[in-house]
Order: structure tokens, then sequence, then C-alpha cells
């Protein structure tokens, strides 16, 4: 099933995805697909980012060739950090470049959608607490991350978390690929299998720190390949299976 969070005739809510159609749903979608209301078109609604977040929850270096693209060592635990929930955007939204940096990149990366709120959760029981995927960009001022002695600043401009289209609830997140394309043209191709750490272990991990809630967004690391955005380009994350999130950077 495929979840999309939308505006309509300045009314929001979230819809099952159907063909070329949107079914609103009555309840928040992690507590129930109960319609309620007749199907619209899709290009009736304007899709948002297909989830609320009370934090988004960011991997470093979590595939070995980035790590080593920006001259670090692959850690022994996982590298965590926070973007704040004022940095989503959606699907078409602009990314806004700041005039603080001259150097902001893209990163392409599997989203993880908590569905449940949990706590300690071991690793084989992950999956249970996964409501489901979508494509995200981990968009970072790499200047100001260089400069600063933590990440908070470079990666937590409004706009620089596009999610989306959708939340695909039955993604088997093992192997698919992470892509990320400017203007048409590839600058990262990955694949999840080399992850340093995989799904269920960044959650576990992470629930070992702290509550996560339904909406609560983990994004699980980038390929290599990361390099810069201009103001003009249209940067676009795809995940197999999945589907293709697109923005223009202004
Ligand atoms: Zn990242």
């Amino acid at each position: 099933m495929r979840i999309v969070r939308f505006e309509r005739q300045g009314a929001t809510g979230y819809g099952r995805l159907e063909g070329e159609t949107v079914v609103p749903l009555r309840d928040r979608p992690w507590e129930g697909v109960a319609t309620a209301d007749e199907a619209v078109p899709l290009e009736a609604v304007r899709l948002l980012a297909p989830c609320e977040p009370s934090k988004i929850v960011a991997v470093g270096r979590n595939y070995r060739a980035h790590a080593a693209e920006l001259g670090n060592e692959v850690p022994a635990s996982p590298i965590i950090f926070l973007k704040p929930p004022t940095a989503v955007i959606g699907p078409d939204d602009a990314i806004v470049y700041p005039a603080a940096s001259k150097n902001v990149h893209h990163e392409a990366e599997l989203a993880v959608v908590i569905g449940r709120r949990c706590r300690h959760v071991r690793p084989n029981d992950v999956p249970s607490y996964v409501w489901g995927y979508t494509c995200g960009n981990d968009v970072t001022a790499r200047d100001l991350q260089r400069l600063d002695e933590q990440w908070t600043r470079s990666k937590s401009f409004d706009t620089f978390c596009p999610l989306g289209p959708w939340i695909d609830t039955e993604l088997d997140p093992a192997d698919v690929s992470v892509i990320c394309r400017v203007n048409g043209l590839v600058r990262q191709s990955g694949r999840t299998r080399d992850m340093v750490f995989g799904v269920s272990a960044l959650v576990a991990f992470i629930s070992e720190v702290m509550t996560l809630e339904p909406g609560d967004v983990i994004l699980t690391g980038t390929p290599e390949g990361v390099g810069p955005l201009a103001r003009g380009d249209v940067v676009e994350v795809e995940i197999e299976g999945v589907g293709v999130l697109r923005n223009r950077v202004v």
C-alpha cells in the first residue's frame, strides 16, 4: 500500500494511493485505513511530505564508500544526529539555498517511517514498528559542517529535509537502489545492501536512546557521490520500489 499526505481546497489529510487516484482516509493511517470520502484524481491534489515527524534522526557515514570520499573512517557504532521537523518539505517544494553557505550538497537516502511508538526495540522486532519507507534528501551545507564542531547548523536549514512522494508500506529495504540525479544526470547510485548498519540495527540502536513516535523519520545514510547543488538545479532522489522525490533549488 502507498500512503500520501495531501492538500486539496485548503484542507490537508492522508490518503491511500490507488493508481492515479487518492482515496482519503478517515483516521491517521497508522491507526487504520478506513475510507473517509470518495476517491479524487491524483492531479487534483497537492502532495505534501507523507508524514509529520516529531523528529528526524539521521545516520552519518553508513556506507563505506561515502565515509571514504569525505576522508572518514567507518564508525564502530552508528553516528546519529537530528534534523528539525521545520526542515521538512514535500515533493516539488523548493529547497532554499541559504546565504550562509557556498557549498550545499545533496544526500539521497532511504527514509524509514515509524508506525508505532517504541523504545528499547530488539532488532528482530523492528519490522512491526516500521510503517513504511519513503525517499529522503539529507541536504547539507558541507562548508558549515566542516567549519562547525557539530552538524546542527549544516543539516538544519528550513527546506533541508525533502521527503516523499509517498510511503510504501510493503518495501523490503534489504537491497534496493538509492539514486540521486541532478538535472537528469546520475550523481549517486548505491544499494542498501551496502549499508554498514541495516534498518533493524539502526532502529534498535536509536530506540535505546529515545522514544520513537508514529511519523518519526530515520534517514539511513547516503551512498557515495555526494556533491554540490546550485540555484536552479532540479534534484531527484529515487528509491527502487518506492518512487521519485523531485525538488528544485532556489
Ligand atoms: Zn546524510
